[in-house]
């Protein structure tokens, strides 16, 4: 049985927006899953209506198996952490860490147990009394991290927790969540827009667009098993490049490149003969030069990115447009032709209307 589970959870606003459409989930104990999707698409709505702020409008959510939809936040067990750390600013970390437990009455003895244990997890041991203004953005938010960690909860709740921290703050805070959960072990479900972030730490990530779940899968299966044009081209940075195109004698053009489709997909190319499908294929997944078992395109260099491990390269082949994620060493000259290859089991082929994947 599984720890939470979401059947056709649904979220109407009173003003009549339906926000969230049918999310189905089931999370194991101890799992690690990310929701991510562009703003507005539902996230934080759904995680809210797990934490029991915000009414389900129909749907069931069930915790061991028990119906918990009308549960108050308390009874479900559940902490949140969210963006803003909302830490008290006259308290020192140690109280703001203890805070719940002293709410609580727990005893003194076992607060300060549980704070130092607390702290040795978070690497906070030495800033204990510190207020929170003599502190970096970071080691708040670890702060608030351990407010919650510190009450025994079944389900930890984080909601975008990275995003006031600057670029390099986020990759070490991010390393630390991770880091922490494989240490406390909890049931974690985490918000964040930024696909890095959900592929670095998730076990499994439900991707959401326009409140509906796109596709829930580890980042493995998102990655290489994208079910539609709108996974594909979210999962994995830079984004996978779409060429849209018309089947026309079984050859869709990149430029002036003619690619035959029944090399991918054999005997049911004919039926998308003279209908729109989208080409796809990940920057990474290329290699200069003329392959064997692969599309070959020839394209002019429009710009080059020198990133340190990897050059990004903008090529244009007529209207088409991608970009190519090449050895810093192959870097090619700008306004140059170049030759490339994208082997067969590396494209994706998505249906023009529906942008699902054609398998
Ligand atoms: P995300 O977390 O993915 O950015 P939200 O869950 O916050 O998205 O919002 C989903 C959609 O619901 C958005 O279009 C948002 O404007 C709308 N929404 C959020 N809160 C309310 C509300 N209280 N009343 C009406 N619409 C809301």
């Amino acid at each position: 049985m599984a720890y939470l589970t979401l059947s056709k959870i649904n979220k109407i606003y009173p003003n009549g927006y339906h926000a969230v459409h049918n999310f189905d989930l089931e999370i194991e104990k101890g799992e690690f899953i990310v929701f991510v999707g562009p703003s507005g698409c539902g996230k934080s709505t759904t995680l809210r209506m797990i934490a029991g702020l915000e009414d389900i409008s129909n749907g069931d959510f069930l915790i061991n198996g028990q119906r918990a939809n009308e549960w108050g936040p308390r009874e479900r067990q559940i902490a949140m952490v969210f963006q803003s750390y909302a830490l008290y600013p006259q308290m020192t970390v140690f109280d703001n860490i203890a805070f719940g437990l002293t709410l609580q009455g727990v005893d003194e003895e076992v607060i300060e147990e549980k704070v130092k244990k607390t702290a040795a997890i978070l690497g906070l041991t030495d800033y204990l009394d510190r207020l929170p203004r003599a502190l970096s953005g970071g080691q708040r938010q670890r702060v608030a991290i351990g407010r919650a960690i510190i009450r025994k909860v079944g389900v930890f709740l984080m909601d975008e927790p990275l995003s006031n921290l600057d670029a390099k703050q986020r990759v070490t805070m991010r390393s630390e969540i991770a880091q922490i959960h494989r240490q406390t072990g909890a049931t974690t479900i985490y918000v964040t827009h930024d696909q890095t972030e959900a592929m670095t730490l998730a076990d499994r990530i439900v991707v959401m667009k326009d409140g509906y779940v796109q596709q829930i899968g580890t980042p493995k299966e998102l990655y290489y098993d994208p079910v539609n044009v709108f996974v594909a081209g979210f999962i994995g940075e830079p984004p996978m490049n779409f060429i849209r195109g018309t089947v026309k004698g079984g050859k869709i053009a990149f430029g002036k490149n003619q690619l035959d489709v029944a090399r991918k997909l054999g005997g049911k190319a004919k039926q998308y003969e003279g209908k729109e499908i989208v080409f796809g294929f990940r920057p990474e997944a290329i290699e200069l030069g003329e392959k064997s078992d692969a599309y070959v395109v020839k394209a002019a260099v429009e710009l080059t990115e020198m990133l340190g491990d990897n050059t990004n390269v903008y090529i244009t082949a007529e209207e088409d447009k991608a970009i190519l994620k090449v050895d810093p060493h192959d870097t090619p000259e700008t306004d140059s032709t170049i030759t490339f290859s994208i082997p067969y089991g590396d494209v994706y082929l998505f249906e023009g209307d529906t942008e699902n994947v054609i398998k």
